[in-house]
């Protein structure tokens, strides 16, 4: 009676159970980094998936770890295929005993004194998989520059996952966006901070919070510019930290300084910038006689701590985001 079990069992050894996976309404399948510090989600588009990635690599977004194609499945994929896998056994299992026991019925003579029966309850069981449903949209959807792939991630991304590509480009503009999000959340922060832990700490943190949006966005500008200038040459070291140097170096190579695209005056407040960037770094923010030479800033004097402001992280995402338009303008077409 329980030949059918028996064979089933039989035709399951080594039985691979294949699950499929659903792609989102624009056609984009769900993926997740194998690193253990890093699992970071995103999303690959299903044809490009099978036409512009390759079997041996496939580079995470946000780290850029690198491993074979076939490792890239979500957690929850992963988890959905174990769960399906496991239905589907026991729905062969729960089939093949219960055409056993049919047989079994059918062959029990019609007059004998006892009579057996058997039953296995429920009724036949599915023995296919469901497909693992695709998460919820992203909204930020990128083309790589370099091999043309599309995918889409929450938040931003620094690396093509189908050939590893970092774009200068991208990244800098994600970096000021980055900027801009941290200060307007700045607000957000200070009313939860003002419940749970009072008020001197929500302070402390969301200067902070301002401040470091300045050194955000002279580093962002920073590598930006060495990346656009590789093609160039090489440019000495932390150059493009320096206002001036970093404008004289671009003058040398694409016939532009950054006059080219700023006023006068918006480049006296570009440089009170960098150069308050500089007294946080190095000073705590505390003025000294060579903030005030350099800067030309008199709204302060010695030994005072100079103030960032919303306006300040403004200004300085502005100008930093048209100079960074103008450089890549010139540079393409050069
Ligand atoms: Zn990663
Ligand atoms: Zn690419």
């Amino acid at each position: 009676m329980f030949e059918d079990l028996i064979k089933e069992m039989e035709r399951m050894n080594g039985l691979s159970v294949s699950v499929p996976i659903e792609s989102d309404e624009n056609g984009y399948i769900d993926k997740q980094c194998p690193s253990g510090d890093c699992e970071f989600i995103f999303k690959v588009n299903s044809e490009d998936w099978s036409v512009i990635f390759k079997d041996e690599a496939v580079w995470c977004p946000l780290c850029r770890h690198e491993a074979p194609a076939d490792q890239w499945f979500t957690i929850d994929q992963l988890e959905h295929a174990k769960d399906e896998a496991l239905v589907v056994v026991k729905g062969k299992i729960n089939n093949a005993l219960r055409a056993g026991a049919k047989k079994f019925n059918r062959r029990q003579p019609k007059n004998s004194f006892i009579s057996m029966s058997m039953k296995v309850s429920g009724g036949t069981r599915r023995t296919h998989a469901i497909p693992a449903k695709a998460a919820e949209l992203m909204q930020l959807e990128i083309q790589c520059e370099s091999c043309a792939s599309r995918f889409a991630v929450i938040g931003s991304a620094y690396f093509c996952p189908a050939c590893g590509h970092n774009s200068v480009v991208r990244t800098f503009s994600d970096s000021l966006r980055k900027i801009r999000a941290k200060k307007a959340s700045v607000e957000v922060v200070r009313d939860a901070l003002n419940e749970s832990v009072g008020k001197d700490e929500a302070e402390l943190t969301c200067r902070s919070m301002i401040e470091t949006c300045i050194s955000d966005g002279v580093v962002a500008f920073q590598k930006y510019c060495e990346g656009m200038y590789e093609p160039y040459g090489n440019a000495p070291y932390n150059a493009f930290q320096r206002l001036e140097q970093a404008s004289d170096l671009w003058k040398a190579v694409i016939q532009n300084g950054f006059d080219r695209w700023l006023s006068g005056e918006e480049i006296g407040a570009l440089n009170i910038l960098y150069q308050k960037r500089h007294l946080l770094a190095h000073n705590e923010g505390i003025v000294d006689s060579k903030y005030i030479q350099k800067s030309g800033d008199n709204s302060y004097t010695e030994n005072q701590r100079i103030v960032i402001s919303g306006r300040d992280i403004e200004l300085l995402v502005t100008i930093l985001e048209r100079l960074g338009k103008g450089i890549e303008a010139e540079c393409s077409n050069a």
